[in-house]
């Protein structure tokens, strides 16, 4: 069954967009935790980093680059981010396609 994730690439529900190209879309989170909150989202519906294959690197790859591409777009540097992603239930995961949470502003500490 398509996640929401898959709704939102193939343009069936609206989302605030930020970024995309042929092997992702970023858009802002819909119930932000911090002062910035963007998803960096594989339009492949990859479930997790679990599910992910070694053939997924350079797609993986380029998901952090994005990330990083994003912070320096919002001017993130400075102040500094995380980049979060949840795994399963468990985990903390609720949307069951894999993204990059890039958030800055409230830091989580571990
Ligand atoms: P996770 O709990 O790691 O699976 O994160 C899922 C995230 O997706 C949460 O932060 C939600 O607020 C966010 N989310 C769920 N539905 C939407 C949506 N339609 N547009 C934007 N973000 C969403």
């Amino acid at each position: 069954m398509d996640s929401i994730f898959t709704k939102i690439i193939n343009k069936e529900i609206s989302s605030d967009i930020k970024y995309e190209d042929d092997y992702c879309i970023a858009i802002n989170d819909i119930n932000p935790k911090s002062e910035i909150h963007i998803l960096v989202i594989p339009k492949k519906p990859i479930i997790n980093i679990s599910t992910s294959k070694d053939s997924d690197k350079d797609l993986l790859g380029h998901l952090l680059l994005i990330c990083k591409k994003l912070a320096k777009q919002f001017n993130l540097e400075k102040d500094g981010y995380q980049i979060l992603t949840n795994i399963g239930e468990g985990g903390g995961q609720t949307v069951m396609h894999l993204h990059f949470h890039l958030l800055s502003g409230n830091a989580v500490t571990l």
